[in-house]
């Protein structure tokens, strides 16, 4: 198993695992991807977030298929 060290910037407990959450990124107030944060487990901060990849590709496909359907 890794030894991790590192550590959170706001609690400073060192990190073995981060949570993650599903969050809405916004683009002038309406939804334009859907996103992760990711969470310290201790203090619940915001650590990063970024683009979902498994929602993204879910959302690609849904537009090809639209796409097609229209021709
Ligand atoms: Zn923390």
């Amino acid at each position: 198993m890794a030894v991790n060290t590192g550590k959170c910037p706001k609690c400073e407990q060192i990190l073995q695992h981060v949570d993650v959450e599903a969050i809405e990124i916004h683009k002038d107030l309406k939804r334009a991807f859907h996103g992760a944060s990711f969470l310290c487990p201790h203090c619940h901060s915001i650590l990063s977030v970024e683009l979902d990849p498994i929602a993204l590709t879910a959302d690609m496909a849904k537009t090809m298929a639209e796409r097609l359907k229209k021709g």
